[in-house]
Formats: C-alpha cells, sequence, structure tokens
C-alpha cells in the first residue's frame, strides 16, 4: 500500500505510518496513491481524483469535508473520512484568544508599543464579564467555547439550525441572537445555507459596535458587507482564522483593515491537535488495512 501524505501532519507521522506500506510525500507519486491524507490546503476536486486511479481511501485530518468533492470520490468507490473529534479544543481555545485579545486591546497594545508608542490613554479596554455571547452553531466546537466563555462570566446564548437544546447554551432565534450579542463566534460548516449567511442584512440587525469572531470558514461571511460594516463602525471589529480564499488576495480590503486580527488558518495547527489527528489516523488504517 501506498500512503501519500499531500499535506502538512506531525513530523512524526510518516514514521508511525510506515508499518502500512510505502509512506510518501511527493505529489507526484498521486496515481499510484492507495491512501491519501490531506488537511486544508490540497483540495480533493474531481481533476485531483482523476489524477488518482489506484486512490482507495481519503483521510481529511480535520473537520470540513468542504474540500473535498464527496460525492464524486463516492462513485469512484474512494471512501473518505475525517478526523471530526480531534480538533475542538484547538479551534475553541483560539476562537476564545480572539474574544479574549480584541476587547483587552492586547494586540493594539502590543503593535503601538512596538512602534514605541504609549497609548495608555487610547487603548480603553472592555471586560467580557457579563456580556452576551452569541454562538452560530453550537455543535462541537461552540460548545467548548461555550463552556470557556462562561468561566469568564458570559452570558452565552445560540442559536443552531439542526440543535434545539444545549446544556452550556440559551437556545435563541437567530433573531434574537443578532439583536442581543455583544461578541458573536461562528462555528457552522460551510454548506449552500451558510455560504454568505453572514451578510449585510444580517450585519445590519446586529448591535452596532459587535465584535464578531470567526473561526469556522471564511465564506460564511460575506467579506466586502463586513469590510463595509468594519468601516462604518456597526462592527467593531473582526477577529479571523478564515477567509474566502487560503491566503486572500493582496487587494482584499479586510487585510489593510485597521479593526480586523487575523491568523492563517491555524485553528487546527496544535501539537496537541497534530498528534490527536496523527492517533485517529493510524486507528484508522488499522481498522480498514492493518499493518503489513
Ligand atoms: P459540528 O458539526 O460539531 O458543529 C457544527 C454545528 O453547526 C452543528 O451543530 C450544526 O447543526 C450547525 N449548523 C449547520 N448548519 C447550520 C446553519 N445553517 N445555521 C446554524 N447552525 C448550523 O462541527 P464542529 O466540529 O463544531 O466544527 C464546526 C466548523 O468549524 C467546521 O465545519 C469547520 O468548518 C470549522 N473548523 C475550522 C477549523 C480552523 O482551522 N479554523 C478547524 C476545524 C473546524
Amino acid at each position: 500500500m501506498k500512503i501519500l501524505i499531500a499535506d502538512a501532519f506531525d513530523a512524526s507521522l510518516p514514521g508511525r505510518l510506515k508499518p502500512f506500506g510505502e509512506v510518501t510525500d511527493d505529489a507526484n507519486q498521486l496515481p499510484s496513491a492507495n491512501v491519501v491524507l490531506i488537511r486544508s490546503k490540497t483540495k480533493a476536486t474531481r481533476e485531483y481524483l482523476d489524477r488518482a486511479p489506484a486512490l482507495k481511501m481519503i483521510i481529511r485530518g480535520g473537520v470540513g469535508l468542504d474540500n473535498v468533492d464527496q460525492e464524486y470520490a463516492k462513485q469512484k468507490g474512494i471512501r473518505v473520512l475525517n478526523t471530526p473529534a480531534a480538533s475542538s479544543v484547538a479551534v475553541a481555545e483560539l476562537a476564545m484568544a480572539f474574544l479574549v485579545a480584541i476587547p483587552n486591546r492586547l494586540i493594539d497594545g502590543h503593535c503601538t508599543m512596538k512602534e514605541g508608542k504609549w497609548a495608555k490613554k487610547e487603548l480603553k479596554r472592555t471586560e467580557l464579564f457579563q456580556k452576551t455571547l452569541g454562538l452560530i452553531g453550537v455543535g462541537r466546537i461552540g460548545t467548548e467555547v461555550a463552556l470557556r466563555a462562561k468561566a469568564f462570566g458570559m452570558r452565552v446564548i445560540a442559536f443552531d439550525k439542526y440543535v434545539s437544546s444545549s446544556p452550556h447554551a440559551e437556545m435563541v432565534p437567530l433573531s434574537a441572537l443578532v439583536a442581543q450579542a455583544d461578541f458573536i463566534s461562528l462555528h457552522t460548516p460551510l454548506t449552500d445555507e451558510t455560504r454568505g449567511m453572514v451578510n449585510a442584512e444580517l450585519i445590519g440587525k446586529m448591535k452596532r459596535g459587535v465584535i464578531l469572531v470567526n473561526t469556522g470558514r471564511g465564506k460564511v461571511v460575506n467579506e466586502p458587507d463586513l469590510a463595509a460594516a468594519l468601516a462604518s463602525g456597526q462592527v467593531r471589529a473582526y477577529g479571523t482564522d478564515v477567509w474566502e480564499s487560503d491566503p486572500p488576495p493582496p487587494a482584499s480590503p479586510l487585510l489593510s483593515a485597521p479593526n480586523v486580527f487575523m491568523t492563517p488558518h491555524i485553528g487546527a495547527s496544535s501539537q496537541e491537535n497534530l498528534l490527536r489527528i496523527g492517533d485517529i489516523i493510524v486507528e484508522i488504517l488499522s481498522e480498514h488495512y492493518g499493518r503489513k
């Protein structure tokens, strides 16, 4: 069996996979690969799958499968698996990092001091305590964020189209969530329903000065609409790990906006998570193929 490691995983993974067969990270070997391991970078499109006649299995180390043409893979008899539970804590901690850093002016304080400025008077902080956090999507990651936000004394409300109750958040309709939340954190998958869901209409119903955090998927937000809301002050700040495209085009209005705080899609990239993902991949391969 040949395993192609197409994207970045923990450095220990190739060694751990050796008992299953030949392991390579050479993308040119796609035509003879039986298993391909991907994260976000590789797009397993129809064209990609057509270049892989020997392929039997794709394992996506992570949650979303929006970078795999699942329908076409199924037609070709290629099994598509992911590691959905591994990343919840890693992503939730990044969402919390944005939720803590932005109102506490951590990044502004750091950057102004690096520029030799002493902005003590200008940098007014806002506490999370007793503020309302609205979660859009309260699955695995949203739930981990709810638990952490409660430890900060926040009131946590949530809207989820497919979940009607949560032990950790008060479920409300979307209209109530946007009307009440001081902070909104996005945790839905990218689907036809969620694509562009955060658009000018929805943003217009949010509290003026809301802080929005996105560690879900960039395309859930209509970026031009958001850029306009950031310029007008309707949205006070946007913290994002995810983009309409990875990386965003240099002309993206979000890159130059002073009130956007950003990371390059590293939500799942904690050392601990990459090890957990490796453990699950080893489990999957043991279950389906056994060691050689
Ligand atoms: P999950 O499936 O456990 O939770 C997603 C929730 O969204 C579900 O409860 C679902 O009912 C809800 N949902 C679906 N459609 C909805 C809609 N139209 N409106 C409201 N809610 C809706 O998934 P998860 O593990 O919590 O992951 C959530 C998303 O986070 C993933 O799909 C992925 O896109 C993203 N993610 C990002 C990173 C990163 O690196 N930043 C890493 C992992 C996952």
